[in-house]
């Protein structure tokens, strides 16, 4: 059963009408990457065309989010890459350059100009032509357990020392692991973030504080992402459901076992 089989109020009511904000990480063959979230070239520019017959918008973030959702038009599709690795600008920045696509990149200014990672001249070559950068806080940490004074350094610092690099606001937060809390939100929303992106697997809602971005895998063909970009909903529950039963489990161990927190994932990657 699939959701184009839904009503329109009831795919509104399930807000698989929002923008598709979809959640990359590495692109190609890159040293150290977990190979499960890095997509091939080919995979990248076989999405971008699966993109396109969908006939949806690739818009920046902002103009993606604050969308409202247009039932005339196929919903909006903003391109999200995490972790600031080289292949941000060896091997996407060429693809979205090539098609003239926005992307958006969620970097740490800890590991910027580090072995493997972007460098701020990079970066400063990316935000010219058209790519825009975002927080995924100083350091690649797990974020709840912090105490205020280190959260602070994470959101806050973060922010300001990417806004003076690259001469740009910074308006959204990427936790690193999707590690969320209330607290977290709300110190994040505190230091001048409009919105605070999660690696939950689902459409985003126009203008919510928390924006909820698509993973998109090693394992991900083009045919799962055009039915996750058409909004069946089927593609969607099962990603829910197996988050739902990881989270807790996750959380647990996180918490009970601190000296995990520097290498284990909370919600997934991101
Ligand atoms: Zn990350």
């Amino acid at each position: 059963m699939e959701a184009r089989g839904l009503s329109r109020p009831a795919r509104r009511r399930l807000g698989l009408d929002g923008a598709r904000v979809l959640l990359y990480h590495g692109v190609g063959k890159s040293k150290g990457a977990d190979p499960r979230y890095t997509v091939t070239r080919n995979q990248l520019a076989g999405h971008l065309e699966q993109i396109g017959r969908g006939g949806h918008r690739v818009l920046p973030l902002s103009a993606a989010w604050s969308a409202p959702a247009d039932e005339a038009r196929a919903p909006a599709v903003a391109l999200t890459f995490d972790d600031g690795g080289a292949s941000d600008y060896e091997q996407v920045f060429p693809i979205l350059s090539e098609r003239g696509l926005p992307g958006e990149f969620f970097v740490n200014p800890g590991t910027m100009g580090r072995r493997g990672y972007l460098s701020w001249d990079q970066a400063r070559e990316m935000a010219r032509g058209g790519m825009r950068f975002q927080s995924h806080a100083y350091d690649h940490v797990y974020l709840t357990p912090l105490p205020a004074p280190s959260l602070q350094r994470q959101l806050g610092d973060s922010k300001r020392r990417i806004e003076d690099e690259l001469g740009r606001p910074v308006e959204f937060l990427a936790a690193p692991y999707g590690d969320l809390s209330r607290r977290v939100r709300q110190a994040a929303l505190a230091a001048g973030y409009r919105a605070i992106c999660t690696s939950w697997s689902w459409p985003a809602r126009a203008g919510a504080r928390s924006v909820d971005r698509v993973a998109v895998y090693a394992s991900t063909t083009a045919e799962d992402l055009a039915r996750l970009l058409r909004g069946d909903v089927v593609p969607y529950l099962r990603r829910a459901g197996r988050s739902a039963l990881l989270y807790p489990v996750k959380r647990a161990v996180l918490h009970l076992r601190p000296a995990w927190r520097s290498d284990q994932a909370v919600e997934g990657p991101a």
